[in-house]
């Protein structure tokens, strides 16, 4: 069933009261009505919209989904850089009210005793938040003045002097201005202007799959962690205990350019399933439970860990956001990050060129690429880490943390990791100087 749903914005930029709670653009007409068709509802593309429909764009957002997508698992923010542009959004309040509040995740062995823990800060960041929560929130800040598009997707794109024709999957042809890809890892956005996924997406061998279950160990804030050879299970209570999320990340040994699209069907959750079942059998601690609660999980999600290395995220008229243009792999905990603070650039430039999107597109480029691959730095080793191939460094992992808070650099990993999210120097826009917001309290 075609379940295409289309939502006008109720009223224009130019007549728009903008929120009390964010700074208000002195550029407010930059964009002067251009429009802009951004595919993609998760965190880049409607934080883009949210900027965009400030500066005097008309923003349409379409996603492929037939509604927002709810719940998922948890993303962090860190650093001032993150917090800032939040903060200017006027978002950063409802964010932290809706934060997970989690405490230390444990590594557990066979029987489920404790071995090892790993802080918070390490993995939370200074918010985590469930991308879901942060998904809704975002769409309710932007909802009043972009026009939201569910159950479509863009189809074709065809550039010319002027504009760029766009038809799609479902609704009718339309002509926009602009085009962003804000459309995650497998972005169509990119394959139809850039060319095939596989020239970019590079998959780190590992993989991962995602699902929510009944809170059954009782976990109060908290997660477990049990490391086998290849194959870590990972469950961790959400929604204030009131259900679990449990997460399985394990070797898949993806070779570079192998077709990750059609990489497991990728597209078919009871193949990916099997896979799991597969990969887990034998496998100790509550597996054959959380195995078995898999097969009834309706939110199951399940894609190769990859990073996204482009030399350019910009083509003519079409631009790409967030994990479409320079996803830094899942385990690096920089990717919702990094998805604000390129909408906040991407749209800071359009409103400063007025608008004129081959400088604005060059600008962009400019000021987010050595904060990019410092992000994705930070994705490159760590898989080693998060799931340890053998017996031996499964061992070493478990006492590297068995150790840690007992080792004077135990602050030094969460410090670089907030070092790599702050090493960008974010530009005004006409808006509240962002210069002054370091050293801000938590
Ligand atoms: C297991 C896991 C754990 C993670 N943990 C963290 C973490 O701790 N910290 C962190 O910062 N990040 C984390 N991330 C990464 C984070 O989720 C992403 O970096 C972030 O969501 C990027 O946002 P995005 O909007 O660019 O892309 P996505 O969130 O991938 O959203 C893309 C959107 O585009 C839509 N879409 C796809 N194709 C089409 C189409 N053809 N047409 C229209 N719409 C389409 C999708 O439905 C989706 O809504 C994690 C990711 C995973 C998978």
């Amino acid at each position: 069933m075609n379940t295409h749903r289309h939502s006008k914005p109720e009223q224009t930029m130019s007549t728009q009261a903008v929120s009390t709670q964010a700074a208000q653009p002195t550029n407010a007409l930059a964009g002067a009505g251009k429009s802009v068709l951004i595919s993609g509802a998760s965190v880049a593309g409607p934080a883009l919209a949210y900027w965009l429909s400030r500066y005097g764009f008309r923003t349409t957002v379409v996603e492929r989904a037939p509604a927002l997508r709810e719940g998922g698992y948890a993303v962090d923010f860190r650093g001032d850089a993150h917090l800032s542009v939040l903060e200017r959004m006027g978002i950063l309040g409802d964010i932290e009210a809706a934060r997970t509040n989690m405490g230390a995740m444990s590594y557990v062995n066979d029987a489920g005793r404790k071995i090892a823990s790993m802080p918070a800060d390490l993995f939370a960041g200074d918010v985590e938040i469930l991308r879901g929560d942060l998904a809704r929130i975002l769409h309710d800040a932007t909802r009043d003045r972009t026009e939201y598009v569910f159950g479509d997707s863009i189809a074709d794109l065809a550039e010319d002097e002027n504009g760029v024709e766009v038809s799609f999957e479902h609704g009718a042809p339309r002509r926009f201005d602009l085009v962003i890809g804000a459309d995650g890892l497998h972005s169509r956005v990119r394959a139809l202007a850039f060319g095939p996924e596989q020239s970019f997406v590079r998959p780190s061998g590992l993989s991962c799959a995602i699902f929510t279950t009944a809170n059954h160990l009782g976990l109060d804030h908290t997660g477990l962690a049990y490391l086998n050879p290849g194959k870590v299970v990972t469950m961790y209570s959400a929604r204030g205990n009131t259900e679990a999320k449990v997460v399985f990340y394990f070797v898949t040994k993806e070779e570079p350019g192998a077709d990750a699209a059609s990489h497991h069907g990728r597209r078919d959750p009871e193949q990916q399933k099997k896979l799991v079942a597969q990969t887990y059998a034998g496998v100790g601690w509550e597996t054959p439970r959380l195995l078995s609660a898999m097969w009834d999980a309706t939110d199951f999600y399940f894609d190769s860990i990859s990073q996204v290395r482009m030399d350019s995220w910009t083509r003519g008229r079409v631009a790409l956001l967030g994990d479409a243009a320079w996803c830094p792999s899942p385990l690096s905990g920089m990717g919702t990050g990094l998805a604000v603070v390129g909408a906040y650039v991407l749209a800071g430039e359009l409103a400063a060129a007025a608008g004129d999107h081959r400088t604005a597109f060059t600008r962009y480029r400019n000021v987010m690429r050595d904060y990019v691959l410092g992000c994705q730095k930070v994705g490159e080793g760590v898989g080693r880490w998060m799931v340890p191939d053998n017996r031996f460094m499964a061992w070493f992992v478990n006492q590297n943390y068995r150790l840690l808070p007992y080792v004077p650099w135990k602050g030094q990993i969460a410090r670089s990791a907030r070092k790599t999210a702050n090493a960008i120097d974010l530009a005004s826009y006409g808006s509240t100087d962002l210069s002054g917001v370091t050293g801000r309290p938590r």
